[in-house]
């Protein structure tokens, strides 16, 4: 990649390591965006990349993406990422992933490694028996097992407290709540917005089981894959893909709030949060709502070890991180994508004025 010293500068990365193992066929790129606050914690993701490049530019932003998440979750941790150039289908090997392992090792620590898109437990024990710098495994093994449930819950916090701001009382009781997504952080939503005594209207275009689920045992009404823009709604969650919310979906959202856990929902960050802002729709940004998995993977690392509870009430706090990003929103006059950018950044210098 021409250029590519400029670019990381520019966005700030330390550290780009490129892996090479001719004998597993490995070929990866580990990011390390910013370790300022700790170190850089991320997931490996294995796509059949088109390009050397394409996977460098994903990685690049996926690890800055990271820092950010990190930061405004209070986390002691930086932010990293890797990518394995590879099908998941075919390539992957015990070789492959032991020879990643090595090179995460060869860090000795500057980055953590956990699961992401492509990566299967499996994977990770093959990893682990070359590192020891792995989080976020399953409970068996000692980890803090699936995040999911934690990242539907802070989503739900967070709702919580873009719903007191728009209707003045954070109860969901009666209000109507439209996901979009129903894997898994969205069906646990679904169940916990259902405790709630709220009513859901769900599109889920391709897992007809937990379609029918919802609908049968929460009630839900189920809507076409594109329907769900149009529906007359508080809350729209985004639980699915990304770079849904653009200036084809956001003239038609008849929402209050956008709140769900999707990465990367603003198609174009500064354009489709400003879209949202005009059409006098509170946005959650996606990085600051859906932080309760990364919260409870790094409950790992207390000296006390992991323990449930405990982050469980950390990842409570995304509602007072909401409600902060809000009231900032409002007094600053920008919107909450921005204030959020904004409060990351300046934990990160926060961190690094302390450490001089
Ligand atoms: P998942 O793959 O388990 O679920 C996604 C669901 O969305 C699937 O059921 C899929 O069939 C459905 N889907 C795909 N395209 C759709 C469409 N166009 N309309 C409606 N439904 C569609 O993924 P997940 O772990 O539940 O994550 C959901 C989103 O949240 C992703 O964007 C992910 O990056 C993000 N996220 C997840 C976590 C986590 O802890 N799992 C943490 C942070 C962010």
């Amino acid at each position: 990649m021409n250029g590519l010293f400029e670019t990381m500068t520019r966005d700030g990365h330390e550290q780009v390591v490129f892996c090479s193992d001719a004998t597993s066929k490995l070929r990866a790129i580990i990011a390390i965006h910013d370790t300022t606050l700790g170190p850089a914690l991320g997931g490996v993701r294995m796509r059949p990349y088109r390009t050397d490049e394409e996977a460098l530019i994903d990685v690049l932003r996926l690890s800055r993406g990271m820092t950010y998440k990190n930061a405004l979750a209070g986390l002691k941790l930086g932010g990293g990422k890797a990518v394995i150039i590879g099908d998941p289908a075919k390539d992957k090997g015990e070789m492959l992933f032991r020879s990643l392992g090595s090179f995460v090792q060869s860090l000795n620590g500057r980055y953590l490694i956990a699961e992401d898109m492509g990566i299967g437990v499996e994977d990770m024990m093959c990893i682990m028996k070359k590192t020891k710098w792995v989080c976020g495994l399953p409970t068996s093994i000692g980890g803090s097992g699936d995040p999911s449930p934690f990242t539907a819950f802070g989503v739900l916090r967070g709702m919580q407290a873009c719903v007191c701001e728009v209707f003045g009382s954070d109860s969901l009781e009666g209000r109507l709540i439209a996901i979009q997504g129903l894997g898994h952080v969205g069906y646990t939503l679904a169940e916990l917005i259902h405790k709630e005594g709220a009513r859901l209207i769900c599109s889920e275009p391709i897992n007809a089981d937990a379609a029918e689920k919802v609908r049968d045992e929460l009630g839900a009404t189920i809507v076409g894959e594109d329907d769900i823009y149009d529906v007359e709604c508080d809350i729209f969650a985004p639980c699915a893909v990304g770079g849904i919310l653009n200036d084809q979906t956001i003239p038609r959202l008849k929402c209050k709030i956008v709140a769900g856990a999707a990465n990367n929902q603003l198609a174009v960050g500064t354009r489709d949060g400003l879209a949202l802002v005009e059409r006098d729709i509170l946005y959650a940004p996606d990085y600051a709502i859906n932080s309760g998995g990364v919260i409870n993977i790094s409950v790992e690392r207390d000296p006390g070890g992991y323990s449930a509870d405990m982050a469980r009430s950390k990842v409570a706090q995304i509602y007072d991180i909401m409600t902060q990003l809000i009231d900032t929103s409002k007094l600053e006059g920008i919107p909450t994508h921005e204030v959020a950018d904004k409060l990351a950044k300046a934990m990160i210098e926060r961190g690094r004025q302390a450490a001089r």
